[in-house]
């Protein structure tokens, strides 16, 4: 199935690519490139299996494993690159290529990290992983918590072992639009443990809380309500590094909360603080593949959402304003480290912005793949 989009045609893998199948002994997952996280963490989970995937299930594998992919299970295994073991991938002139580290490697080399650029991924296989149930859930508190709040996140970035992960996000949800800080936490073991673990959060009183056990595939749905499809929409990224600045973080926050008040776009638009602990992903090396997002920060993503198109405009200047806000005052001064996750990027970036030192390579092997830029819809390699 397709359609025509301006200066070139979508495919629409849905709903006929989504087969999922799990060898149970081999541990692996075989899905078909048009398939959603809900479709894989489901027919794993059956198998007790489960491999990083996206935390809000109703997205794509397809854009999400091609840029990156951070997941819950990131701190454990890695990003969603990190567990891919195979791709099968149309290229631009037709030929079917099946690419792995041993077969192409060269192709498989540039699909971690760019490869909505070379190709339609028609089927992916990724490792999985032995899973149990996990401790997780929400918790909202009042934005006056939030100094508290920066004292266990600073305690988790010292004490997290990459078994957990904590998202603490800024947001100002309607009816009253009064600003909040909303968490989500995850662990991935008992529930005595995780419960020790994050007893000093829960402890600073959280005005709602729903954490407990639940199994894996539970948690990626958690967010879907609130990321529900419809309305405009805009992605932002940026990264930070911990220990921070109380202070700055404020500066943030009050940033953010008067541009949403102003525009009155609270229904749904926050900022993310993804802790997702990094030593897992800092295994492998930045040169290791097209991914080059590595290195001792963690990211941030700021999601907005409105519904009048004549803000659009106004919208993607106080994305960009903000983005720039958090990389200068708690970003990450590594110049090896791009520091800005493509799947988050916003369009218009950059491409040593997203690829950093993997530019020169990337452009290479479009040229060797993709030699008349037909993929250039998701980030324009080609493009200065
Ligand atoms: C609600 C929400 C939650 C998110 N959560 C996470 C998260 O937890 N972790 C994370 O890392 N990112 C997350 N993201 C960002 C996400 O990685 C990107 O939005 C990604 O592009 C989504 O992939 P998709 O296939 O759903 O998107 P689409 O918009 O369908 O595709 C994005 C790009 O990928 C290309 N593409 C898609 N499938 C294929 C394929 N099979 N072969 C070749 N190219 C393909 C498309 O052509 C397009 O250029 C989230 C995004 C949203 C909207």
């Amino acid at each position: 199935m397709s359609s025509c989009t301006e200066e070139g045609i979508v495919i629409a893998l849905r709903p006929h690519m989504t087969s999922v199948n799990v060898d149970p002994t081999a541990k692996t997952i075989t899905a078909g490139g048009g398939a959603l996280w809900k479709d894989v963490d489901e027919a794993a989970g059956k198998y007790g299996l489960a491999t990083t995937g996206g935390a809000v299930n109703h997205t794509g594998i397809g854009g999400l494993t091609l840029g990156g992919g951070y997941g819950y299970l990131t701190g454990r295994h890695g990003l969603v690159v990190d567990n891919l073991l195979s791709a099968t991938v149309v290229l631009a002139d037709g030929r079917i290529v099946q690419t792995s580290k041993d077969s192409v490697p060269d192709l498989f080399w540039a699909i971690r990290g760019a490869g909505q650029s070379f190709g339609v991924v028609t089927e992916f296989v990724y490792q999985a992983h032995e899973q149990g149930e996990v401790f997780a859930g929400q918790a909202i508190f009042p934005f006056e918590k939030l100094d508290s709040i920066l004292d266990f996140v600073h305690w988790f970035h010292n004490h997290g072992d990459g078994d957990q992960s904590l998202t603490w996000a800024f947001i100002a949800p309607p009816p009253h639009n009064v600003p909040v800080v909303f968490c989500i936490l995850f662990y991935n073991g008992p529930e005595d443990k995780a419960r020790a673990f994050f007893k000093p959060l829960l402890d600073i009183g959280p005005v709602m809380q729903n954490v407990g056990m639940m199994p894996y595939d539970n948690i990626n749905g958690l967010m879907n309500e609130q990321q529900d499809y419809g309305a405009r929409r805009l992605f932002g990224g940026s990264n930070f590094v911990l220990p921070v600045d109380k202070t700055t973080v404020h500066d943030v926050a009050d940033e953010f909360f008067k541009v949403v008040n102003d525009e009155g776009i609270n229904d749904g638009t926050l900022i993310m603080f993804e802790t997702i602990p990094y030593r897992k992903v800092k295994e492998t090396p930045n040169t290791a593949m097209a991914f080059g997002n590595r290195g001792e920060f963690y990211i941030a993503g700021l999601l907005w959402k409105w519904r009048d198109a004549a803000r659009d405009a106004q919208v993607r200047q106080h994305n960009r304003n903000i983005q720039d806000l958090i990389k200068e005052k708690m970003g990450t001064k590594d110049i090896q480290a791009v520091g800005h996750y493509s799947n988050y990027a916003s369009g218009g970036e950059k491409t040593e912005a997203l690829f950093g030192q993997n530019t020169a390579r990337l452009r290479e092997l479009k040229a060797k793949y993709d030699p008349n830029n037909r993929f250039n819809k998701w980030h324009n390699l080609m493009s200065s």
